[in-house]
């Protein structure tokens, strides 16, 4: 696609790499999360059904799925355009929001955000887990989903001309279904197509990052310019990441800022703390990938909301950086990790 060549596109349209900045390459700003709500204890219910008040804030954190109200992030744009505003003050520059078919993708309001804030947003093309597949994409075969989603970066997605700038992210659970599968070599050919970028979010397995890339490398997908997003809830073992590490995908550590004591999809997951993910960042400097590892926060619940008393979308940038560099990662890895990695990545072939 010589026209997007060289370019990254936003919800605006192209810009060259070089203007992005700083970019946090998963999160959300607008959508829905309703698909995996997760009831609460019986004693918790009255909590759970009005839980934005200050002695609430705890609970929220540590259950921040077991709250219907709390899962629609989309009721909050007003609160997200000052979050925006605040990131770029921070010194953000571009935000990839890859919120795919399956969680109420709003691409006019990205379009918008990106107008009002001057934020760089690139919109994500595709589908999200099964469970949140209609019965129609079910059904349709392989070549039928890679034309919808070349047509979403071409032309638009959702009956708008807002084009998407990555495939995905891409849903995947664990065992992978036959209708995951399908969307996963779709989008493989839509990436050998159009040379673009792909992010993935995979299963809950340790097992399940490596599955998938092997069905995207037999559907012809370039791994080099494909992410794993969620590397921090999924594999812990040092061995098991470096030898994942291998396989040449960018690796994404994407839930800074979520700290809790039971992660309800998967008790077995002890979820690792902010200073817990800026060791894994430095073992993985150590072992030589600075040119492969991503963060963000992928912000998919109010709570994170600075409105809601959450750490926002400048965390990183404020809390996380410093926390960095006092960890032994250089001023020039963190510089790889926020803005030469998404660059490239980003970039059209
Ligand atoms: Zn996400």
């Amino acid at each position: 696609m010589s026209s997007l060549s060289g370019k990254v596109q936003t919800v605006l349209g192209l810009v060259d790499p070089d203007q992005l900045g700083r970019t946090m390459t998963h999160e959300h700003l607008t959508m829905t999360f309703e698909c995996c709500y997760f009831p609460p204890a019986p004693r918790d219910e009255a909590v759970a059904a009005d839980p934005f008040h200050m002695r609430h804030l705890h609970w929220l954190r540590q259950n921040p799925y077991s709250c219907r109200q709390n899962l629609l992030l989309q009721q909050e744009t007003a609160a997200v355009r000052d979050e925006l505003l605040a990131y770029r003050k921070a010194g953000g520059g571009a935000i990839v929001e890859n919120t795919t078919a399956g969680l109420d993708r709003d691409l006019p309001t990205l379009r918008q955000l990106a107008k009002d804030t001057g934020v760089h947003i690139v919109a994500g093309a595709g589908y999200y887990v099964d469970c949140t597949h209609s019965e129609d994409t079910k059904r349709m075969s392989v070549e039928q989903l890679t034309d919808v989603i070349v047509a979403e970066v071409l032309h638009g997605a959702d009956g708008t001309d807002v084009r998407c700038g990555v495939i995905g992210e891409i849903g995947t659970g664990w065992p992978i279904t036959a209708s995951e599968t399908r969307v996963l070599r779709a989008a493989a050919h839509a990436q050998a197509q159009l040379g673009c970028p792909l992010i993935i979010h995979p299963g809950r397995d340790p097992a399940a990052p490596a599955a998938v890339l092997r069905i995207l490398q037999e559907a012809g997908a370039d791994i080099g310019k494909t992410v794993m997003s969620h590397l921090d809830r999924t594999i812990f073992d040092e061995a098991a990441l470096l030898e994942f590490a291998q396989m040449g995908s960018y690796l994404e550590y994407d839930l800074f800022g979520t700290e809790m004591l039971n992660y309800p999809y998967d008790l077995k997951v002890d979820m690792p703390s902010d200073s817990q993910r800026v060791q894994t960042l430095a073992f993985l400097m150590k072992e030589g990938y600075e040119d492969r590892v991503v963060i963000a926060h992928d912000i998919h619940t109010k709570n994170r909301l600075t409105k809601f008393g959450g750490h926002g979308y400048s965390h990183i940038l404020n809390s996380i950086v410093p926390k960095m560099l006092n960890r032994g990662v250089s001023q020039q890895q963190v510089d790889k990790i926020l803005v030469d990695n998404p660059k490239r990545w980003l970039t059209f072939k």
